[in-house]
C-alpha cells in the first residue's frame, strides 16, 4: 500500500503502533478458519489485506472510513477471525479494520441486556452477565476467543440455541449501531426488525460499533456424557430431552461412532464403538437425567458440575463446529456441512443419506429452537471429502430429500444459506456502502452505484 496512506492512518489514529504493516502480521490478521473447507482453501489461500488498523472508539472508525471512502480503499472488518467461511478474508486487499481493542462490556442492564463494544469477547460477556444473574442466550463453541461483533456479523447460534433459538430469533439482538461507509460516515442505530438488515451480512453493509444483546436468567449447570450402544437409541433419547419443555438444557449434542474416537483428551468417556450424547443440563435435573438415560439403555460415562468456561473437561469444546476441528486433527480429509433436518422425517432422511453415501457422512446432531418455538434437529455432519463434485452431489441430495443446507463451502453471503430472501441486507448495503468498499466481493448481488465509479464488486485495489 502506498506509504502516503500508511502515514495518513497513523495521523488519523495519532498512534502509529495501531497501524500494522509487518507482512506476516497482516497476513495472520487477514485469515480465519476457512481452511476447514477444501473448496475455500483453493479460493482463499494467499489472500491478504495490505495493512491493519486498530481503532479505539467510534469516532476513530468514522475517521478511518471517511479516509478510505475518499481514496476508494476496500475495508474488511475483523473481530477475532474465527469464522469458517473466509468471511473476514479480504478478497481485494486494502485495509483490515481490526476491532479487537474495542472490547468493553459497557453495561449489563438490570432487565438482562448486555451493552457491548463490538470487540468484546463472548466469554467475557458471559462472565460479566453471570455476576448479576444473567447469561448468554446462545453462543458459539468458540466463545472464549470470538467477539460479539463477529458473532453478529458471521455467526448464527450454538450452545443455548436448543432453548433460546439462534441470534436471529426471539429478539435476542435488541439493537445494533453501525457506522456507514459514506463520504461522511454516520452512526445509525437499528432496533427491532431492523437488526436483520445488518445481522449475518459479513461486515458488507456497515461496521457494527455497539450491540444490545438480550440475555437469559442464569442457571446452575451440570455437564453429562451418555453413551448408547446404537446411534438410533442415542438419537431417540437426545431428541426426547431436546424437545420436552420440562428439561432445562443448554446443550444436547449427539455423535455417532467413530466421531467420539476423535476426542482424544476425553477418550475415557467415549466407550469404543458407541454413540455419545453431551448435555448441559440444569444441576437440579442432573440425577433425573441420569436415571432417564439408564432407563433408555444409556450409560452415563461422565457427569460433573459446570463451573464456567474454565471447567475441565469442557464438553462444549467438542460440540458445534469444534467437532469438525477434532475430526480434521484425526484425518485431514474430513470437512463438514451445516444442515437442518425435518423433525418429522429425520430418521428416514438420515437413512437415505447413509444408503447413498455410506460412511462418507457421519452424523453429528445439534438441536435448535426455531423462531416458531419448534425444536428441530440441526446437524453439522462430518463429510469425508473426495472431490468438490461429490460434495456438491451430497448437498444436492440433501436438498432433494428435504434437508436444509447452509453451504459452508461458499465465500459469499448469498450462497451460505442465511441470506434474507427479502434482500434487507442488500438494501442496507446500497444505503450504507454505495461504493461497495466494505468487504468487497462477499455480497455478490450488490452492484455498486455506477456514478460512484467503483467496479461491480467494489473498488479496485490501491
Ligand atoms: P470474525 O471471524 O472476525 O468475523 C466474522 C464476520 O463478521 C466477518 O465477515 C467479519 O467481517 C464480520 N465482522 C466482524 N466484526 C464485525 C463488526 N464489528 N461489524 C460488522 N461486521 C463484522 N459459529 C456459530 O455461529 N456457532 C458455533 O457454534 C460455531 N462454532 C465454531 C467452532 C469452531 C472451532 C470455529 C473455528 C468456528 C465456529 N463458529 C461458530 C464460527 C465463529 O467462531 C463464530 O461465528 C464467531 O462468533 C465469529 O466471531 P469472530 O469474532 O471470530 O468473527
Amino acid at each position: 500500500m502506498d506509504s502516503k496512506h500508511i502515514a495518513a492512518f497513523s495521523s488519523i489514529l495519532g498512534d502509529g503502533s495501531r497501524v500494522l504493516t509487518r507482512p506476516q502480521l497482516v497476513e495472520q490478521l487477514s485469515r480465519d478458519f476457512y481452511w476447514y473447507s477444501p473448496v475455500l482453501r483453493k479460493q482463499l489461500d494467499g489472500k491478504t489485506g495490505d495493512l491493519v488498523v486498530q481503532p479505539l472508539n467510534v469516532a476513530e472508525i468514522q475517521d478511518l472510513l471517511r479516509y478510505c471512502h475518499a481514496h476508494d480503499l476496500p475495508v474488511t472488518v475483523r473481530g477475532a477471525g474465527t469464522g469458517n467461511y473466509g468471511q473476514a478474508v479480504p478478497l481485494q486487499g486494502g485495509v483490515v479494520l481490526d476491532l479487537a481493542l474495542m472490547d468493553r462490556v459497557e453495561a449489563i442492564e438490570p432487565e438482562g441486556v448486555a451493552v457491548c463494544q463490538p470487540g468484546a469477547r463472548l466469554g467475557v460477556i458471559e462472565n460479566e452477565a453471570r455476576k448479576t444473574g444473567w447469561e448468554l442466550r446462545c453462543y458459539p463453541s468458540t466463545i472464549v476467543k470470538a467477539s460479539v461483533g463477529g458473532f453478529l456479523g458471521g455467526g448464527s447460534g450454538g450452545i443455548g440455541s436448543v432453548a433460546h433459538g439462534n441470534l436471529r430469533d426471539f429478539q435476542t439482538v435488541r439493537a445494533i449501531e453501525v457506522v456507514t461507509m459514506e463520504a461522511e460516515p454516520r452512526v445509525v442505530k437499528h432496533e427491532g426488525e431492523a437488526v436483520h438488515d445488518i445481522l449475518h451480512a459479513w461486515g458488507t453493509n456497515g461496521v457494527i460499533s455497539r450491540i444490545w444483546l438480550a440475555l437469559a436468567p442464569a442457571v446452575e449447570w451440570s455437564q453429562c456424557a451418555v453413551a448408547f450402544a446404537t446411534f438410533e437409541s442415542a438419537y431417540d433419547f437426545s431428541e426426547r430431552i431436546a424437545t420436552e419443555d420440562r428439561w432445562t438444557k443448554r446443550l444436547v449434542t449427539t455423535f455417532e461412532w467413530p466421531i467420539p474416537s476423535f476426542f482424544t483428551p476425553i477418550k475415557q468417556y467415549a466407550p469404543e464403538g458407541q454413540a455419545l450424547i453431551f448435555f448441559m443440563i440444569a444441576s437440579k435435573q442432573r440425577s433425573e437425567l441420569a436415571e432417564a438415560a439408564r432407563e433408555a439403555g444409556g450409560n452415563v460415562s461422565y457427569a460433573g458440575h459446570y463451573a464456567g468456561l474454565a471447567t475441565r473437561p469442557l464438553l462444549s469444546d467438542y460440540t458445534w463446529n469444534h467437532t469438525t476441528l477434532w475430526a480434521i486433527r484425526a484425518d485431514e480429509a474430513y470437512t463438514y456441512l451445516q444442515c437442518g433436518f425435518d423433525p418429522q422425517t429425520v430418521r428416514e432422511q438420515m437413512k437415505s443419506l447413509r444408503e447413498r453415501f455410506g460412511q462418507e457422512i457421519l452424523f453429528h446432531m445439534e438441536f435448535m429452537k426455531m423462531g416458531d418455538g419448534v425444536v428441530i434437529p440441526g446437524a453439522i455432519p462430518l463429510v469425508y471429502f473426495k472431490s468438490e463434485e461429490r460434495l456438491n452431489e451430497m448437498i444436492a441430495f440433501c436438498r432433494e430429500i428435504g434437508v436444509f443446507v447452509a453451504n459452508p463451502h461458499v465465500n459469499n453471503v448469498e450462497g451460505g444459506g442465511r441470506y434474507r430472501a427479502d434482500n434487507v441486507q442488500l438494501l442496507a448495503k446500497k444505503r450504507y456502502d454505495p461504493k461497495g468498499l466494505l468487504n468487497p466481493g462477499k455480497m455478490i448481488t450488490f452492484e455498486s452505484d455506477a456514478h460512484a465509479g467503483a467496479t461491480p464488486t467494489g473498488a479496485a485495489r490501491k
